[in-house]
């Protein structure tokens, strides 16, 4: 993995390369950026810039042995270190390295995996992950062994806010005084949790989230997805490039249909219909589920924006006429009400909210602004 894999993010490149150049990298860092940035890929491809043998001015040279090994992830200098859970065949000394393999497949196919994505592929969803105490110690045997191969020994330690207390008091004193050659690159999506102890002997780095732009040049690697395909999943996913992935990979929902008639259900109060709707809703994966109601909160924003002017939005033909028709359904306060409404229920699901109770609740309250607007 080479810097140039990622989008955008060019400042974030040059200090490390600069870090490296001048002989300045702290021994532990710590990449902190929100879910769905590159802070993994950052680290990552440092590591592989770190080892490279046969350096670029700006990147490494994905060609030489110790590129080929960073690109499959198979460096015997750079220990991965991530949460895990015991499984059937795993029960004792639960580490990472005994489900490296997973986890290499699971990186690879996707960088901007988050934790759930991981625990989905190795099958750990329904236990309690976390980076043991038996882990603190195998790093540490790790590293009273010589480096094999380069002059840097790497240990990226993959979400260190699955660590255990105890684990990360094992940690400390390695991570204040490691052995020569030794760095420590943490990666958080929520370093907040981590112990004040931790944090003062790390140097933080902040990986901005992506711009939309950087999205959308990532996604240049799919070339039978439109452009309007593009900026529909980026716009339904929050901005989060792993998110809007899987909308583009997932085959598409029929939004615009289901939502009219969910609407027109709510209108005309038929509850045995808006019950079905809330099986139909209760199936669809979670970014289905989340991409759903963020369509409906963009049609729901287009609405209020096109009581002002129509030539504004910027949507296709046929949601044009939905949004013409649907406005004269509601008055403006209701509108606005709505929206506030659907936006809540976004950041409900994304804390996994009850989805059968939050779409029944959902389709009561709207029902009630037609009703009173009817009124
Ligand atoms: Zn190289």
């Amino acid at each position: 993995m080479k810097f140039a894999d990622i989008p955008g993010l060019e400042e974030e490149k040059k200090r490390l390369i600069d870090f490296f150049k001048s002989d300045k990298i702290h021994h532990a860092l710590l990449f902190f950026g929100l879910e769905g940035s590159a802070n993994l890929p950052l680290a990552l491809s440092f590591a592989t810039y770190i080892n490279c043998e046969n350096k670029k001015e700006n990147d490494s040279c994905g060609e030489c042995p110790s590129c080929l090994k960073m690109n499959k992830l198979i460096h015997p200098d750079v220990h991965l270190i991530f949460p895990v859970a015991p499984s059937p065949k795993i029960t004792k000394e639960v580490v990472s390295d005994k489900y490296i393999e997973s986890w290499r497949v699971s990186y690879l196919e996707n960088p901007y995996m988050n934790v759930f994505d991981w625990f989905e592929t190795c099958g750990i969803e329904n236990k309690q992950p976390n980076i043991s105490k038996d882990e603190a110690r195998n790093i540490i045997k790790k590293l009273s062994l010589k480096p094999f191969e380069s002059r840097f020994k790497i240990n990226v330690i993959w979400l260190p806010e699955f660590m255990h207390n105890s684990t990360a008091n094992a940690l400390l004193k390695i991570l204040e005084e490691p052995p020569g050659d030794t760095l420590f690159f943490l990666v958080s999506n929520n370093y907040q949790k981590l112990l004040s102890t931790i944090l003062s002997r790390v140097q933080m780095f902040k990986v901005k989230s992506f711009e939309d732009e950087d999205i959308k040049n990532y996604f240049r690697k799919f070339d039978d997805v439109s452009e309007s395909e593009v900026d529909s999943a980026i716009y339904l996913s929050g901005s989060n490039i792993n998110t809007a992935e899987k909308i583009l990979r997932d085959a598409t929902v029929d939004n615009l249909n289901y939502l009219k008639e969910w609407l027109r259900n709510c209108y005309s109060e038929n509850f045995l219909e808006i019950n079905k709707k809330l099986d139909w809703f209760n199936d669809l994966s979670k970014i289905k589920k989340r991409a759903f109601l963020m369509y409906s909160l963009k049609l729901m924003r287009e609405a209020l924006v096109s009581k002002i002017d129509l030539s504004l939005v910027k949507i296709s033909e046929d949601e044009k006429n939905f949004v013409s028709n649907f406005r004269k359904t509601l008055d403006q306060e209701s509108l606005e009400d709505l929206i506030l409404l659907l936006d809540r229920s976004v950041s409900y699901l994304d804390r996994n909210a009850n989805p059968k109770i939050l779409f029944l609740d959902l389709s009561i309250k709207i029902s009630n602004f037609f009703q009173k607007v009817k009124t």
